[in-house]
C-alpha cells in the first residue's frame, strides 16, 4: 500500500529529486515549498508554518507516514536560521501527533556536514532553546560582525542536536517514531551552482569540504539515503547524523569520532 509522505523543498535539488522517486514508487508525495508545490508556505514565518501544516494533516488524513524537511538556505543572512532550524523543527513537532498514528512513522531532516565548521555558540543555545527571536537577533550581530559565514553551520549545528536528543524521548522514540538527519557534503544542485562556477571559489570549497570517494555528489546520492531512512525497512535507526559527504567528516575528525 502507498504511504503518504510530505516533503518540504521540492522545488529544486535534493527535494525535488526525493519527491520525483517517492511519486515513482507509488508514494503519495505532498509537495511543500515557495512556489511550484501543492503547497506554497514561506517556511521562515509563522503563518506559512501554519498552514505548511495545517495541509500536512489534511493530507494525512488523521495518520501520516513519513515527513521529510528539505527546504533550506545558504548565505549570510539571518533568515537562514528561521528556515533551517526553527521551519524544519516546528514542522515535525507540528505533525508529530498526526506521524504518531500511522503504522511505521518516520521522519528525516537535511543537516549538512558544515556543521562541524566554526559556529556560533549563541546562536545554536539559542535555536535550542527554542527562542527564534534571540536567534534572529544573534545573527543578524554575527552579520554585521563580518561573521555571516557562521550562520549556515550554526544552523545545521543546532538542527543535528535537536535531533539526537529528541530521538530518544518518550514524544518520538516512545510513539515509535524514527528521527535523523542527513548531512550532505557537496551536493551539485542551484544551492552550490554559483561555487562552483567560478574557478577560484570551486578551489576554497574544495578544500573546505573535500571529498576522496567520488567528490561532488548529484542530488539523488542524497535522496536514495532519506528514502531508505523514512522507509518501511528502517525499524532501528534513529538519532542519527548519517554523513553522505563522499568522506568529508572522516576527513575532518579522523578515527576517534564515530
Ligand atoms: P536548493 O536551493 O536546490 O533547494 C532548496 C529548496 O528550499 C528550494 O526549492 C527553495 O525554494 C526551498 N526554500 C528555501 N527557503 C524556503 C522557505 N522560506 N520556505 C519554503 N521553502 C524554502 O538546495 P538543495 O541543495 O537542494 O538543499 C536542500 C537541503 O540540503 C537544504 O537544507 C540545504 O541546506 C541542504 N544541503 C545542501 C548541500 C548542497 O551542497 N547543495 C549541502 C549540505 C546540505
Amino acid at each position: 500500500m502507498s504511504r503518504r509522505v510530505v516533503v518540504t523543498g521540492t522545488a529544486s535539488g535534493i527535494g525535488r529529486a526525493l519527491a520525483q522517486s517517492l511519486s515513482k514508487e507509488g508514494e503519495e508525495v505532498l509537495a511543500i515549498d515557495l512556489k511550484d508545490a501543492d503547497v506554497q508556505a514561506d517556511l521562515s514565518t509563522t503563518e506559512g508554518r501554519e498552514r505548511a501544516i495545517r495541509e500536512a494533516q489534511r493530507f494525512g488524513g488523521g495518520a501520516l507516514d513519513a515527513l521529510v524537511t528539505c527546504a533550506g538556505l545558504s548565505g549570510n543572512s539571518p533568515e537562514i536560521v528561521g528556515v533551517n532550524y526553527f521551519g524544519t523543527v516546528e514542522l515535525c513537532e507540528g505533525l508529530r501527533d498526526v506521524l504518531a498514528q500511522a503504522p511505521s512513522p518516520r521522519v528525516a531532516v537535511v543537516g549538512s556536514v558544515s556543521a562541524l565548521h566554526p559556529v556560533d555558540a549563541g546562536i545554536v543555545e539559542a535555536c535550542l532553546e527554542g527562542e527564534e527571536g534571540r536567534a534572529l537577533a544573534r545573527a543578524a550581530e554575527r552579520t554585521d560582525a563580518g561573521a555571516g559565514h557562521e550562520l549556515y553551520p550554526s544552523s545545521k549545528a543546532a538542527l543535528a542536536r535537536w535531533v539526537r536528543r529528541s530521538a530518544i524521548s518518550d514524544s518520538w522514540a516512545g510513539e515509535g517514531i524514527a528521527l535523523n538527519a542527513v548531512a550532505p557534503g557537496v551536493v551539485l544542485t542551484p544551492m552550490t551552482d554559483i561555487l562552483l562556477a567560478d574557478e577560484e571559489t570551486r578551489r576554497m570549497v574544495e578544500k573546505a569540504v573535500p571529498m576522496p570517494l567520488n567528490g561532488h555528489a548529484p542530488p539523488e546520492a542524497v535522496a536514495d539515503l532519506l528514502a531508505w531512512l523514512i522507509g518501511e525497512a528502517n525499524t532501528h535507526v534513529t538519532g542519527q547524523v548519517i554523513y553522505v559527504d563522499g568522506g568529508a567528516e572522516v576527513t575532518y575528525r579522523g578515527d576517534s569520532a564515530w
